[in-house]
């Protein structure tokens, strides 16, 4: 089968003839549709620092997917041969002590696919079936493919209770975007969404949010006068992993203010002091939970949350160069190969 792959140590990615994958008894084949582009591949493509420490060659990458079921193990009964289904990308324990009480986001031990296995830029994945989600086919197959970072947005953006508070989300990237639209819908009022990436923030305003913000022109400071806010923001999304966005954001909570941290940051200073005296709660959220989110996920757009405007490319498999220049050039939002042509 076609597939790309980390298989060199240096920047770039290979589209290549692999064996399809084995199946275990427990163990689904997704013929795979349409595959999402992810921060997360553009390091591995890059190969950056991360990606050379955390990478071992040759690798299927790619985690962002949805397809159909073309084969089962044994064990496997509640998936059949046609089945739409996307899957979680964290293959998780099962043993630790937060598996066993259902908090398998919280796994000491997960193995991604497409980072420490193989993934899902292919024309096949196997997975665990305990990593199968069904999918409704009402929902376009496009925005099935995102159901992993639309994950992600959720479950920051579900974090603190939003309703009627006002919102400031850091970084206006396909997350950032997604977040926006869900805290919309979800019931906050004011959302105000920072960045310094014009074409995102344009993203960011048909997503919903109230005012946008180029920090290196404007400030947040501004835009709560603008808005006639008088005590800063409720809850806070960091999605940049900019350490100046998420000081800007310290700076402009309100007392007792709630901070979720999805963007990954690199050593930065905090004043403590601040946090401490202002009551400030941050958390830091990693993936999904499995599968409240995958749940959520699926109703919110049952009911009307629209992440189209989002999904800004779209490539055949072979064009994949192309779609990682998108996702490089900042002039996108997500970015979709079609894996059926
Ligand atoms: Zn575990």
């Amino acid at each position: 089968m076609k597939a790309l792959v980390k298989k060199e140590s240096r920047e770039g990615l290979w589209l290549e003839d692999v064996a399809e994958p084995e199946i275990g008894i427990n163990d689904v084949l997704v013929k795979i549709a349409r595959t999402a582009i992810c921060g997360t591949d553009v390091h591995i493509y890059e190969w950056d620092q991360w990606a050379r420490k955390t990478i071992k060659t040759p690798l299927v990458i790619g985690h962002e997917f949805v397809g159909t079921v073309a084969r089962t193990g044994e064990n496997v009964s509640d998936y059949k041969p046609g089945d739409l289904v996307s899957g979680e990308g964290h293959v998780v324990c099962g043993r630790c002590r937060n598996c066993l009480a259902g908090r398998r986001h919280l796994c000491k031990d997960p193995r991604g696919i497409g980072i420490d296995r193989d993934g899902a830029f292919a024309e096949y994945l196997s997975l665990p079936v305990t990593n199968v989600w069904y999918c409704d086919k009402a929902i376009p197959t496009d925005v099935l493919s995102c159901f992993d970072p639309l994950g992600n947005a959720v479950h920051t953006a579900g974090t603190y209770n939003v309703v009627g508070e006002d919102v400031l989300i850091t970084g206006a990237g396909p997350i950032g975007c997604m977040a926006t639209a869900v805290a919309r819908q979800i019931g906050a009022r004011y959302i105000v969404v920072t960045d310094v990436n014009p074409y995102r923030l344009e993203m960011a305003k048909k997503m919903g949010a109230s005012l946008t913000v180029d920090v290196r022109t404007d400030s947040i400071e501004g835009a709560q006068k603008k808005l006639g806010m008088k005590e800063g923001f409720d809850v806070g999304m960091e999605m940049s992993g900019s350490p100046d966005a998420l000081r800007g954001m310290l700076g402009n909570m309100a007392h007792g203010g709630k901070i979720a941290l999805l963007g990954l940051l690199p050593s930065t200073e905090i004043d403590w002091d601040f946090v401490v005296f202002n009551g400030l709660t941050i958390t830091g959220i990693y993936g999904r939970k499995m599968y409240e989110t995958w749940y959520k996920v699926t109703m919110l757009i049952q009911s009307g949350l629209d992440i189209e405007p989002v999904i800004t490319h779209r490539f055949g498999y072979a064009d994949f160069e192309a779609g990682f220049e998108a996702m490089r050039s900042g002039q996108s939002g997500k970015v979709i190969l079609n894996w059926t042509n």
